[in-house]
């Protein structure tokens, strides 16, 4: 029946899709005028650090409020935007906004690092490096509290140019994080190679990794690794509390997910922090031997 094949769908996508069956696609044209009309908002996702429960920072996530559809998510965009030559766009209006909200919260006594996500599809202009330098310099952000998240494309077009450009911008003391660690995305183990700061391990190895072995053995393998390399592991999609206490015992670093905050518009981070100054106390209890 149509029910079931709509069930079907959204367990197929997580479920997190559940009108995925009527979602219509975007063209190259709309999504350049919607970056050019200023339709693209920024939201922010906090990462909590696990042992002093003190926020460390937010990722950048990137919507499209559209004007007929309302807030459609990057997944139906973002890879739109790389076929289409549109991400360094995408990437230069979510820089600058999100380098203008960080100036805003700073203002009001919030000093908070900002991570970006960036496709390797953004290191392919040698310039990059001082794009990103040039526009924290005229925002008065400091380079060390940029960071930039990096997910592999699909596409992938010249792989030593991004290596390259990657090198060069931890020479500026920008902050490299290797995004959605795990999936068939992320084969970045040029490890060796980049000096990353952060590996985040992937939300399909997090949530519920607690009650399966299969998972855990990932999670762990991928959190010693981290450590092994002088990398701040930190695990997106803690759900709940049984997520938050089986990551921070098993010693990842940051946390990030649902349980501490959706992903927010700017201007509702610092209700939500001072909230958090509530929250957090009931977190901190020893870890226990184990
Ligand atoms: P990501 O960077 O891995 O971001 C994590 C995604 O997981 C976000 O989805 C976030 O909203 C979601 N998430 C966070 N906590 C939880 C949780 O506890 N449970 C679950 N189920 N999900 C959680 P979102 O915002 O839809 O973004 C999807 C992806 O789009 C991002 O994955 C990132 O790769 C890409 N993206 C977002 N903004 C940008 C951008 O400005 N530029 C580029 N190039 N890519 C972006
Ligand atoms: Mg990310
Ligand atoms: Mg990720
Ligand atoms: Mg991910």
């Amino acid at each position: 029946s149509a029910q079931l094949q709509q069930l079907l769908e959204q367990a197929a996508t997580g479920g997190s899709a559940p009108h995925a069956a009527e979602a219509r696609c975007y063209d190259a044209a709309e999504l350049a005028h919607a970056i050019e009309a200023g339709e693209l908002v920024n939201h922010y996702q906090p990462k909590v650090d696990f042992a002093s429960t003190l926020v460390t920072g937010v990722e950048t996530l990137v919507r499209w409020q559209h004007p007929q559809d309302g807030l459609v998510y990057p997944d139906r965009f973002i890879a739109l935007a790389e076929e289409a030559d549109l991400i360094d766009a995408l990437m230069c209006k979510v820089l600058h906004t999100a380098l203008r909200d960080v100036r805003q919260w700073a203002s009001r006594g919030h000093g908070l690092q900002v991570a970006i996500n960036v496709s390797m599809d953004n290191l392919q202009r040698l310039d990059f490096p001082d794009f990103v330098e040039r526009a924290a310099l005229d925002s008065g952000v400091p380079l060390s509290s940029l960071v930039l998240e990096v997910t592999e494309s699909h596409l992938m077009k010249n792989r030593q140019a991004a290596l390259d450009i990657l090198t060069r911008l931890r020479l500026k003391r920008i902050h490299l994080s290797i995004d959605d660690f795990g999936t068939g995305h992320s084969s970045l183990v040029q490890l060796r190679d980049i000096p990353f700061n952060e590996l985040k391990i992937d939300r399909s190895f997090v949530h519920g990794a607690w009650r399966d072995a299969s998972l855990s053995t990932i999670l762990n393998a991928s959190l010693e690794m981290a450590r092994k390399l002088g990398m701040k592991a930190v695990a997106e999609g803690i759900e709940d509390r049984a997520d938050w206490d089986y990551l921070r015992q098993a010693g990842c670093d940051v946390a990030q997910g649902w349980f501490i905050a959706r992903a927010m518009p700017a201007e509702q981070l610092p209700a939500w922090l001072q909230d958090w100054e509530r929250r957090r106390a009931e977190l901190i209890t020893p870890v226990t031997d184990g």
